[in-house]
Parts: C-alpha cells; sequence; structure tokens
C-alpha cells in the first residue's frame, strides 16, 4: 500500500499568493518595458534589413544588352549539392554555347548559395525575394524562362546588392 505524499505547509508561499506578488512583479516588468522604443514589426507592412548576401529565390541575369550572361559551363550544376541544378547546352549560330535547358528544382535546393559562388559570370544568383510559394511540388520547379523573368524583373536591385557586397570580396 503506498501513501499519498503532501506537500508542506509555507507561511512563505502562503503570503506571496495571497498578496499577488508575482502578479505585481509581472505588472512592474511589463510597465519596464511599455515606454521602451518596440522592436516588433508589423510584417508583412514592415520589413526587417536583409543582407546583401541574402540567399532567397534564385535568377539568371542578362546583360545590359539583354544577352544571357550564362555560357553553359556547368559548374553550378556540378558544385551543387542538392543535386538541385539540370542543364542542357548546345551551340548557336555565332558559334557560342548557351543552355537549351536550365532548371532548378527549389523543392531540392537547400539555398546553400554555391552556385552563385561557383558561376563565372555573375549570371545565376541568389536575389532577396522569399515571399513566393508553391501550391503544388511543380510550382518550385523554375525553368530557364522563369529564373530570366526573375532576373529581368529584379535586375536592379540584384546590381545593387552585387554593388554593395563587392568590397568584402
Ligand atoms: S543554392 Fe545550393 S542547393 Fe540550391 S541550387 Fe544553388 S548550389 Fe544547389
Ligand atoms: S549559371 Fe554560371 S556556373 Fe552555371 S552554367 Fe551558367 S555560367 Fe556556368
Amino acid at each position: 500500500m503506498s501513501a499519498t505524499a503532501v506537500a508542506p505547509f509555507s507561511l512563505k508561499d502562503f503570503f506571496k499568493s495571497f498578496l499577488l506578488v508575482e502578479l505585481f512583479k509581472g505588472m512592474a516588468l511589463t510597465g519596464r518595458y511599455a515606454l521602451r522604443r518596440k522592436v516588433t514589426l508589423q510584417y508583412p507592412e514592415e520589413k526587417t534589413p536583409l543582407s546583401p548576401r541574402f540567399r532567397g529565390l534564385h535568377a539568371q541575369r542578362r546583360y545590359p544588352n539583354g544577352e544571357e550572361r550564362c555560357i553553359a559551363c556547368k559548374l553550378c550544376e556540378a558544385v551543387c549539392p542538392a543535386m538541385a541544378i539540370t542543364i542542357e547546352s548546345g551551340e548557336r549560330a555565332d558559334g557560342t554555347r548557351r543552355t537549351t535547358r536550365y532548371d532548378i528544382d527549389l523543392t531540392k535546393c537547400i539555398f546553400c548559395g554555391f552556385c552563385e559562388e561557383a558561376c563565372p559570370v555573375d549570371a545565376i544568383v541568389e536575389t532577396h525575394i522569399f515571399e513566393y510559394h508553391g501550391e503544388k511540388r511543380g510550382d518550385l520547379y523554375f525553368t530557364k524562362e522563369m529564373l530570366l523573368a526573375v532576373g529581368d524583373r529584379y535586375e536592379k536591385e540584384i546590381a545593387a546588392a552585387k554593388a554593395a557586397d563587392a568590397k568584402y570580396r
């Protein structure tokens, strides 16, 4: 037969509870912070600052004359630890080599940035964009056209981030 343990009576705990000491301590803490500078942001209306090295959605870039930067060297494909990049290439009429297929499966990507680091012509980059989603798996399979469209749309921001980071490289 086991005996039920009874907690010993503590006069100190009784008075702490009776006088609402914990409640007043909590209110004092709230009061101390009430007038301080607020650090909470009202996302998504307010955003936190992002590093120029932030690694978000990928983009393929073009030169100012509209020519795509990528030369189909496949270094990014080789370095990608998640094997998320698939490239096929071909020779154009002018003798230059370009990709005929450049896909990134973002469901595999771990956003390590190796592809961007490996690229000799700053073609593949990771942008500051992190607010995107897919409703089915295929929505996150980015083709060359989709990546170029992201690059075309955000080239100004991408170039500014590259310029801001250049002095640390
Ligand atoms: S960020 Fe890393 S995992 Fe994603 S595609 Fe580039 S190299 Fe691959
Ligand atoms: S994105 Fe850069 S690293 Fe990848 S194939 Fe094109 S040029 Fe080479």
